[in-house]
This record gives structure tokens, C-alpha cells and sequence, in this order.
């Protein structure tokens, strides 16, 4: 079974996609079977994994609804991952979802369909606490907060925290905070240096020793259809991203996974 991670965080633009896009391409080439969800009706995920989002024929929409076959629908990525596709048709997704049964776990009964055939499983999550997002949760083991170091970061991971209790109260036991990325980071920004001060401090070693720097590398990488360590694997950004995904490697001890599958296979 993949081990499942969310990247969230409900305040918009702090790298969530860049960061979903980024530690899927690096733990692909650590050797690791990676599927990328993008659950966001903004397909980013989608677009810069190298799919054109208002051509895909079929989406994560169709698969939430029971309208389509997610093993059918599941393509492979220019940066060596396979992906699960959004366009804007999933803003339907949220309306429809709200009279279904079983609302919240639709996206765990999906993914519990091909768990077998992956490691890991990355799902990009909308800037919104809505129902995606809530299945997110529900169907995640782990979650990772992407965050800027400005002060109203700090106040969005506090609302993030209490959403999290309820879904671990009510639906998902099982969900721990892996741990807080700082993104976009510039060092030289006294506030940003003190804000980073703040989160170790106060969340201790739920903050990533990695950190991501600012670096337009990145930022050019989707337009081309890539992750940034496709586009340039030697930029400040992607030699981060890497770093980041061998910390969490580390941290959730993912290679015996690697292991698990060679003895099956
Ligand atoms: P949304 O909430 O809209 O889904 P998001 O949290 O997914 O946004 P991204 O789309 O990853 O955020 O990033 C927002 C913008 O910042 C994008 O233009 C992206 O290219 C840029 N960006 C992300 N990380 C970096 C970085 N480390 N350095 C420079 N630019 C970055
Ligand atoms: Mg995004």
C-alpha cells in the first residue's frame, strides 16, 4: 500500500503545486512509483506536469463522481510520475459531492483502487477547507504545510490545526502533521528570518530542516510543462527540492516501501 501524503494549506499562491510537482519528480528519481493527484480546479498540478487541462477527457472529476475508471484515467508525466489530472470541471465536483453518501472518504475508496501499484501518493490540494480538500484529509497518512514566512502564515496554519483535529476526531484517526515546509524563503528579509525562528520554535521538529529558497527556476519550470528538477536540475530550487525529499524519506523511513516491493515483486 503507497504511503499518502496532502499538501495543504488553505491560504492561497505559498507553493503547495510547486511543492506536490517538485517531491513527486524527486522521489520518482530516487526510484520511488509516484502518482500525483491534482485535486485543485485550477489543474496547476496538472499543466505543469505537461498535460494541456482542457483536453483531458477525463479528470479526477469523473473518478470522484463514479463516472470513470481511475486506473483508465491516470496518465504518465513528462517528470516521471504518473498523474491524475484537474481541470475546472472539479468546482462541479464540490456542489455534486455535498448530496453524495459517504461525501468525505469518495477520493479514499478511489485511491484504495491502485494503492497496490504505487509507494507514494502526492495530492495537491485546493487553497480552500472544502469538501476536496476534507477528502484529502480523509484519505491521507501524512500531511505536509507548505508555508511563506510572513505573519499571516502564521495565523492560516492555526485555522489549518483546527480543521485537522476535527478530521482526526470525526474521520481520520490516522492523519499526522508530517511536517511544515518553509517555501519561498529569502534570508535576507529580516521579518522572514524571524518569522522561520517563530515556527521552529514554536512547532519544533514538525518544521522541515529543508528549507526552499525563492528562486525563479522554479516559477519558469511549469510553463514548460516540467517539474523544476526536470527543467534544471542543478538550480538552487530543485537541488532544495531533492534535499527536502530525502529528509522526508528519512524522516518516514520510505525506503523499506522500496524494499516491500521487491519482495512482493
Ligand atoms: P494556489 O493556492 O493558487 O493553489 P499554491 O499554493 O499551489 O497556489 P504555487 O502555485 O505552487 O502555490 O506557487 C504560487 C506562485 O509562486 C507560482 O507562480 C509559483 O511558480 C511561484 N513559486 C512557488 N514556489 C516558488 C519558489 N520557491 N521560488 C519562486 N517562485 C515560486
Ligand atoms: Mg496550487
Amino acid at each position: 500500500m503507497a504511503k499518502i501524503y496532502c499538501i495543504a494549506n488553505q491560504k492561497g499562491g505559498v507553493g503547495k503545486t510547486t511543492t506536490a510537482v517538485n517531491l513527486a519528480a524527486a522521489l520518482s528519481q530516487l526510484s520511488f512509483n509516484v502518482l500525483l493527484v491534482d485535486l485543485d480546479p485550477q489543474g496547476n498540478a496538472t499543466t505543469g506536469s505537461g498535460l494541456e487541462k482542457n483536453n483531458l477527457v477525463q479528470s479526477v472529476y469523473e473518478v470522484l463522481l463514479d463516472r470513470a475508471d481511475i486506473k483508465k484515467v491516470i496518465t504518465h508525466s513528462t517528470s516521471g510520475y504518473d498523474i491524475l489530472g484537474s481541470n475546472r470541471k472539479l468546482a462541479a465536483a464540490e456542489e455534486e459531492l455535498l448530496s453524495a453518501a459517504r461525501k468525505e472518504l469518495r477520493l479514499k475508496t478511489k485511491l484504495d483502487e491502485v494503492s497496490g501499484q504505487y509507494d507514494v501518493i502526492i495530492i495537491d490540494c485546493p487553497p480552500t477547507l472544502s469538501i476536496l480538500t476534507i477528502n484529502a484529509f480523509c484519505a491521507a497518512d501524512g500531511l505536509i504545510i507548505p508555508m511563506t514566512c510572513e505573519y499571516y502564515s502564521l495565523e492560516g496554519v492555526s485555522d489549518l490545526l483546527l480543521s485537522i483535529r476535527a478530521v482526526r476526531e470525526q474521520v481520520n484517526s490516522g492523519l499526522v502533521i508530517t511536517g511544515l515546509l518553509r517555501v519561498k524563503f529569502d534570508p535576507r528579509i529580516t521579518l522572514q528570518r524571524e518569522v522561520s525562528e517563530q515556527l521552529s520554535g514554536y512547532f519544533g521538529s514538525s518544521v522541515f530542516s529543508s528549507v526552499i529558497p525563492t528562486n525563479v527556476r522554479l516559477a519558469e519550470a511549469p510553463s514548460y510543462g516540467l517539474s523544476g528538477i526536470q527543467y534544471d536540475p542543478s538550480s538552487r530550487g530543485a537541488v532544495s527540492y531533492k534535499t527536502f525529499a530525502e529528509e522526508l524519506v528519512k524522516k518516514d523511513k520510505l525506503k523499506k516501501l522500496l524494499k516491500n516491493r521487491k519482495r512482493e515483486g
